[in-house]
Parts: C-alpha cells; structure tokens; sequence
C-alpha cells in the first residue's frame, strides 16, 4: 500500500457516502425507498438528441482523436444558444471553453486562477465541489453565509471589507443548489461593481439556469454590464437536456480565464468524443422546445410537492428555480437528524443541509426527481410521522 499525496489528504470527504451507503441496505432488504436526494435528473434525454449522437458515432470523423479544445461547431451552438437564450453576444474562438459537464470546470478554475493560500470567496450552504478545488489548490475558503432574510444571496454590505480585499475567486450559484434560490440581474449587477471594486474574479454555476418557476426566467450573470471584465459563466448540457451521463458543458465569458482553461484542460484531457459535441451541438440548437417540456414537468412536481407539504402542515419551502425545494427540518431535530428520521422511518431519502455548510443547518433538500406521485406518497409516509 502507498501512501497517498498531501493534496489528496487534503480532499473533503464526500458528506454524502454514508448516507447513500444506508439507502442501499434499505433497497437491498426489499424496501421501497423514495429516494429524493440527489441531484440525477431521472427523465431520459431527448430522442433527438439521442438519435444526433447515433448518427454521427457513424462518421470516422468523429472516430479519431477530436481537437483539443473542443469542435468550433459546438463553441459557434454555445454562442449561438447564449444569444438566443440571454441576448448575450459571445466570441465562440474567445469566449467559450468546452468542459467535461459543468464539475471539471468548477474544479479545475482554482488551479488555473489560484497559488497556495490565496482566499475564495465561496457560498455556504454550497455545491460542494467548488471546496475540491480549492482543497486541490491549497488555497482557503472564506464563506459567505446565504440566509433567508437576505433571499439566499450574500449580503456583501455585510461582508468583511478585508476579506473582500483578500479574495481572488467568487462562486455564485443561482438558481441555488442547495437552497432553490434565484438571483435578480440587480443582484448580478451589484456583484459586478463589487468585484471591480476589489479585483475579484466571479465565476458563477449556471448548472440549473434553465429551471425557473412562475415565468421567471433565471438571468445569466453574463447579462449584467461588464461581467465579462470579471467573470465567467459556467454552464452544463446535464440538467438542461437530462444529459447527466454524457458529460458534457461548457465555460463562457472572461477571454484571459476560459484561455487559462483551455491551457489547462490540455495537460489533463484531449476533448469530449465528437459525435457527443455534435449532439450537444443540436441540443442547444434545436432544443428549445425540449427546454420548456423539462421546465414544466419541474413546474408541476414542484407544485404538487409543495401542496401535499402544505397538507401535512409542513409550510416554509424555497423553490423558485433548480429541481429543488430547500424544506425547514421539524422543531427539536437537526437537518441530519431529521433526514436520518425520514430516511428510517419513512423510507424517504433527503439530503440534510447541514451536508452543504454550517448555514445550511434547519433546512433539508428535496429533489423534484420522480413522478408526482411518488412525490404525493413520500409526503403522505412524511405525515404519518406527525412531525409537523
Ligand atoms: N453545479 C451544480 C450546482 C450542480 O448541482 C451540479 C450537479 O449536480 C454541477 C454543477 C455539475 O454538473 P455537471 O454534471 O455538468 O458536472
């Protein structure tokens, strides 16, 4: 056995791994769990999209090694997406880096952008992958807490002016995971201003931009003036297009910072197989229609859900984009309590907020991940725990 590197010692454990570890044991003794907390999209992909990719895994072309920063022809569809969705006008040869799903690129910025020990600005409650790269990094997270009264943005009137001097790196991530959250483009705007003021660099998750509830269409940071100057946008085809398992997303925005990405990803990966760009390439094209389908079965789910809670008396849910509700935990419990009771005595799997941060803490997370009822049956087991 070898001992393993200072940098992955210093990796965070998956918070999670025990928790996935008891739902097994329960399904293995033949319960029929409910399993509402993760983040897995369970529609399938578009049948165009699929049949883009049978095609075109035909041609030879796509047989060999693919450039390595990816096929202009998906750079030129992100371009042409961006313009179509959010009015924004980027330089496909500039502005756009392909990624492996929007992971590699979250992880892989502090290691373009970050030295040992320098600070990051970073959400909590938080997707916990951004804390992976700066594990890798060596560089150290300052937190800024996302609470209710503020509508889970941070508050950076109320932020450390030091820290905000320290930082380098910024991640947003709205609509939220985990707090289902949105951002205004005033919010966006005002986080412009603040990292020109203290030259940082904002790199803001998009992972869900394309779920948004009541005919609010979540805003792009890139659609604030200026954000470009400081930041960049990263984006996936995985909840969008259901496309968890195809890997494949990409980065926009700051031309110096998606360059150090692109420099990067060189010493780790040639690109993504080519009829899989070509896919993506018609996903965003084409996919319009897709989009508004995927956003009303989340529209639906989440309004049933938010009903049958209402029902058992369980009120004070977030759910204004992602596929998830950010749920207040029953009086007297802890969130890893109080999912650990669900989980045993209900059969329901939630992620407990705690797993996201010290302000995650009150609060569990609710996937919109399987049919409406089975969502009206892991409420109703909920009930008959009378917790509310
Ligand atoms: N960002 C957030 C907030 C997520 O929840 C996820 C996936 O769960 C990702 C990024 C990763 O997306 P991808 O599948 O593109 O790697």
């Amino acid at each position: 056995k070898f001992d393993v590197s200072d940098t992955l010692k210093r990796l965070p454990e998956q918070f999670f791994a025990n928790l996935v570890k008891k739902v097994q044991t329960l399904v293995v003794e033949g319960h029929d769990v409910i399993n509402l907390g993760q983040g897995n999209p369970d529609l399938p992909t578009p049948k165009f999209i699929v049949k883009a990719l049978q095609e075109a895994s035909k041609n030879p072309k796509f047989h060999k090694y693919p450039p390595f920063q990816g096929y202009s022809f998906l750079k030129e569809a992100v371009a042409e997406f961006y313009l179509r969705e959010y009015g924004v006008n980027l330089d496909p040869n500039k502005e756009v880096a392909i990624l492996f799903g929007a992971k590699t690129g979250l992880v892989e910025i502090s290691q373009c952008l970050l030295n040992p020990g320098d600070r990051v600005l970073v959400p909590d409650p938080g997707y916990p992958d951004y804390m992976s790269g700066i594990a890798i990094a060596n560089a150290q997270a300052v937190y800024m807490p996302l609470l209710k009264e503020n509508d889970f943005l941070p508050d950076y009137g109320l932020m450390d002016k030091e820290d905000l001097d320290r930082a380098k790196l910024m991640f947003l991530n709205y609509p939220n995971n985990p707090t289902a959250a949105t951002a205004t483009l005033e919010f966006f705007e005002e986080t412009v201003t603040v990292a020109k003021e203290h030259h940082i660099c904002v790199v803001h998750d998009f992972a869900y931009g394309a779920i948004g509830f009541e005919d609010r269409k979540p805003p792009s940071f890139l659609q604030a003036e200026g954000a470009k100057d400081i930041g960049v946008e990263m984006y996936t085809l995985s909840k969008t297009f259901n496309m968890a398992g195809w890997r494949i997303g990409f980065a926009v925005g700051n031309a110096s910072v998606i360059e150090s990405i692109e420099r990067m990803q060189d010493h780790f990966y040639v690109s993504i197989f080519g009829a899989i760009q070509y896919a993506a390439k018609e996903a965003l094209l084409h996919g319009e229609k897709a989009m508004q389908t995927n956003n009303q079965v989340y529209e639906g789910r989440r309004a049933t859900f938010l009903k049958a809670a209402a029902q058992i008396g369980w009120h004070g849910g977030v759910a204004k984009g992602s596929f998830f509700v950010w749920m207040p935990v029953a009086e007297g419990y802890t969130s890893e309590q109080f999912s650990e009771l669900l989980l045993e005595k209900a059969h329901v799997v939630t992620a407990p907020g705690i797993g996201f941060g010290q302000a995650g803490e009150g609060f569990v997370r609710i996937g919109l991940l399987d049919k409406e009822e089975r969502l009206v049956a892991a409420v109703a087991r909920i009930g008959q725990l009378n917790l509310f």
